[in-house]
């Protein structure tokens, strides 16, 4: 794992909240972008060498709407950029944990991703990501 790029956070609306995390942050939000194939609208923010996400469901069936139904708004899930996510999915693998996408999949700010199941790594909702070449 390189380092954290970002910690995504679930809200219910990015409108709302884009005014809390820009004073919070200090920063304007640099982008916003749907991914229709997880059911998410997203936000970001830059902090540093991070970033902070806002994910909004975009529909009922949205993981999002499952999240907040159950938890509420709040912290949903810690990315770690890694330097090649076909070589970490078969090393977390082998070593083990679960994860949801065995193979990477398109998502936010030009990302290829996977995520671990949280049952492995105890309750840590853990996306792993690595910047597209493009
Ligand atoms: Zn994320």
């Amino acid at each position: 794992m390189k380092r954290i790029e970002h910690l995504g956070i679930a809200v219910q609306s990015i409108e709302q909240s884009l005014p809390i995390f820009e004073a919070l942050l200090n920063t304007v939000c640099y982008k916003q972008e749907a991914v229709a194939s997880e059911g998410v609208k997203t936000a970001f923010f830059q902090v540093g060498e991070s970033k902070i996400e806002l994910l909004e469901a975009s529909n009922p069936a949205s993981p999002i709407a499952k999240f907040l139904e159950k938890n509420g708004p709040g912290f949903h899930h810690v990315a770690f950029e890694v330097e090649n996510i076909d070589d970490e999915i078969v090393r977390l693998s082998k070593a083990g944990f679960q994860l949801i996408h065995h193979t990477p999949k398109d998502g936010a700010d030009n990302k290829r991703i996977a995520f671990l199941h949280p049952k492995s790594t105890n309750g840590l909702l853990v996306e792993l990501c690595q910047e597209k070449i493009s």
